[in-house]
C-alpha cells in the first residue's frame, strides 16, 4: 500500500515509529495531487513548498527526541474560506482573489502549533454558498467517482482532496451541510460539530449563527483526531463555548448495546432514491440486531426548516458580506464617485448566486418585510429548536439519510436554484438546532457512487457519534472508501 492510501491514524503510527519521514508522507500526497489535480480540479492554491518544509521541521524535531503531537507530520488539506496567514484565502470569489489574510484562523494556528503540513487551499461553492462547487468563481470540482458528478458543495474541494488519497484530511466549513453533504456524495465522514464547539475566528463570515468548521476523513477514528485538535474554547471567538474537551477517541469502540435510536421519518422519505433509503434502513437494522433500540421519530418542521434557513442564511450574509466595498478587502474595480465604486466592486466582484442571497436577505431584513420574514423564520427556528429537544428526551441519535440521491450530474441543477436548495434538505434543520452532526458512507449505489446516512446527536455529543460511526465501520457496513479515478485519457489510479 503506498503512503497516500493511508489514513492519518495510520500515518501517525508510523511516523511515531519512525517507520517513514514526514517529507516521504507530504511526497507521497504531493505526487497524487500532480497525478490527479488537472482532472479534479479540488484545490484553489497549491503550496507544495509549505508542507515540505513543515514536514522537515517535523522530522528534525523528532530526532532530536521532541515530543510531538500524533498528528505531527499528516498533511491536511484546508477550506479556501479559512484565513491562512500570508497564504492567499480567496472564499472562491473574485472578490478576494487576491485577499492575503493578515492572521491566521484559530484552527490554523491550532494546525501548526501541532505540526500538520498544509497542502494548499480547496476549492468550494463562492462563500460556501452551494451544494456543488459549481458556484465557485474559478471553477467547478469534479467528483472521483465519477468525473461527471458533482462532489457536493459547498465544501467540495475538501471532500475530493481526501476521497482522492490527494490528502488525508481536510477541515471544511457547514452553515447548512456544506461539509456532510459532499461527505456523502464523496463517501467520507464528514462532521459538523456542535455550534461552538471549534472557533469561528479566522472562518470568513457567511451566517454567523449557523457557520461551523469540521474535518472531513475517511475513518471515524482520524475525524475523532482532527477534532481533538481544533476543538475547544477560544477568546477570540464569543460563540466559543468554555468548557472541557472530552477525547473524542476514548468512546470508539465502546459498541451501540441499548442506545436508543430514532429514525427520523421525513430523511427515509419515500420521494428519495430508493437506494438511498435501502442503505440507511439496512445499517439501522444492523444497529438494533447488536442491541439498539430503534423507533420512528417525527421532525415535521423540515420543510419549513428548508423555507427559514434561505432567510435567515441569506439575511445574515447581506449584512456580512457588506464588508467587500473595495475599500477594505481585496477587489477594487475604481469609479468616478464612491457609489460607483461600490456598485461597480460588487457588481463585477461577486457571483450570481452570491448576488441572489444578498438580495433575498436584504429584502428580508428590510423595515416592512422583517417581521413577516426574518422574524418568522427566527420563530420556525425555534419551534425547530424545541422539536430536537423532546426527540432527545427519547432518543440518543437520531438517523436518516444525509442527502435524498447520490451525486448528481455537473450542470443538472444550476439552472434551478431551488433544486440545488433542496439536496440540503436533511442537513438544514440540524444546522439551525446547532446540534452536532455527522455523515458517512453506507454503500454504493448500482451506480457506483457512494451513499451516506447522517446520525445526529444532542449538544456537544459528538463522541457518541463517532462511537457509532466506528460501531458500523467495524460491523462493514460502514466501509471507509477510496475510489479508482478513471482518468478521462484511459487509466485507472
Ligand atoms: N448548500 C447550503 C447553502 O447553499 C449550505 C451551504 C453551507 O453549509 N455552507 O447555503
Amino acid at each position: 500500500m503506498k503512503l497516500f492510501q493511508k489514513n492519518a491514524a495510520e500515518l501517525s503510527n508510523m511516523l511515531q515509529k519512525n517507520e517513514v519521514s514526514a517529507v516521504d508522507v507530504v511526497q507521497s500526497f504531493l505526487d497524487r495531487i500532480e497525478l490527479l489535480e488537472p482532472h479534479l480540479k479540488a484545490f484553489i492554491t497549491h503550496t507544495p513548498a509549505m508542507a515540505l518544509q513543515t514536514a522537515s521541521e517535523v522530522d528534525s524535531r523528532r530526532n532530536n527526541g521532541e515530543k510531538l503531537h500524533p498528528l505531527a507530520g499528516v498533511p491536511v488539506a484546508i477550506k479556501d474560506n479559512i484565513s491562512t496567514q500570508g497564504l492567499r484565502t480567496t472564499c472562491a470569489s473574485h472578490i478576494l482573489e487576491s485577499y492575503i489574510p493578515p492572521y491566521d484562523a484559530s484552527v490554523i494556528t491550532a494546525l501548526k502549533r501541532a505540526g500538520l503540513p498544509v497542502l494548499g487551499k480547496t476549492n468550494m461553492d463562492e462563500f460556501a454558498m452551494g451544494s456543488s462547487t459549481e458556484n465557485s468563481a474559478f471553477y467547478p470540482t469534479r467528483n472521483p467517482w465519477n468525473l461527471d458528478k458533482v462532489p457536493g458543495g459547498s465544501s467540495g474541494g475538501s471532500a475530493v482532496a481526501v476521497s482522492a488519497g490527494m490528502a488525508p484530511l481536510a477541515l471544511g466549513s457547514d452553515t447548512g451541510g456544506s461539509i456532510r453533504q459532499p461527505a456523502s456524495l464523496c463517501g467520507l465522514t464528514g462532521l459538523r460539530p456542535t455550534y461552538g464547539r471549534v472557533s469561528r475566528y479566522g472562518l470568513i463570515a457567511f451566517a454567523s449563527s449557523l457557520d461551523q468548521i469540521g474535518p472531513l476523513t475517511t475513518t471515524a477514528r482520524d475525524n475523532a483526531l482532527l477534532l481533538n485538535l481544533i476543538s475547544g474554547y477560544d477568546p477570540l471567538d464569543s460563540t466559543a463555548l468554555p468548557g472541557e474537551v472530552p477525547d473524542f477517541t476514548e468512546d470508539l469502540g465502546r459498541g451501540i448495546k441499548n442506545l436508543k435510536v430514532g429514525v427520523i421519518r421525513q430523511n427515509v422519505s419515500e420521494g428519495f432514491d430508493p437506494e438511498v433509503t435501502a442503505a440507511v434502513l439496512k445499517a439501522v437494522s444492523l444497529l438494533r440486531d447488536h442491541g439498539a433500540e430503534v423507533d420512528e421519530v417525527s421532525l415535521p418542521l423540515t420543510d419549513h426548516g428548508l423555507s427559514a434557513y434561505y432567510l435567515i442564511a441569506p439575511s445574515e450574509a447581506s449584512s456580512n458580506l457588506g464588508r467587500y466595498d473595495g475599500v477594505r478587502y481585496g477587489y477594487n474595480a475604481g469609479g468616478d464617485s464612491i457609489d460607483e465604486m461600490f456598485s461597480t466592486t460588487r457588481g463585477r466582484g461577486f457571483g450570481p448566486e452570491v448576488k441572489r442571497r444578498i438580495m433575498i436577505g436584504t429584502y428580508a431584513l428590510s423595515a416592512g418585510y422583517y417581521d413577516a420574514y426574518y422574524l418568522q423564520a427566527m420563530k420556525v427556528r425555534t419551534m425547530i429548536r424545541r422539536d430536537y429537544d423532546a426527540a432527545f428526551k427519547r432518543f440518543d441519535i437520531l438517523i436518516g439519510a444525509t442527502t435524498p440521491t447520490p451525486a448528481f450530474n455537473i450542470g443538472e441543477k444550476t439552472d434551478d436554484p431551488l433544486q440545488m436548495y433542496l439536496s440540503d434538505i436533511c442537513n438544514i434543520t440540524d444546522s439551525l438546532a446547532g446540534v452536532p452532526s455527522l455523515s458517512i458512507p453506507c454503500g454504493i449505489s448500482s451506480e457506483g457512487l457512494p451513499l451516506g446516512m447522517q446520525i445526529t446527536g444532542s449538544y456537544f455529543n459528538e463522541a457518541l457519534l463517532l462511537r457509532v460511526a466506528s460501531f458500523l465501520e467495524e460491523a462493514g457496513e460502514s466501509l471507509p472508501m477510496r475510489p479508482k479515478v478513471k482518468l478521462p485519457e484511459g487509466g485507472e489510479v
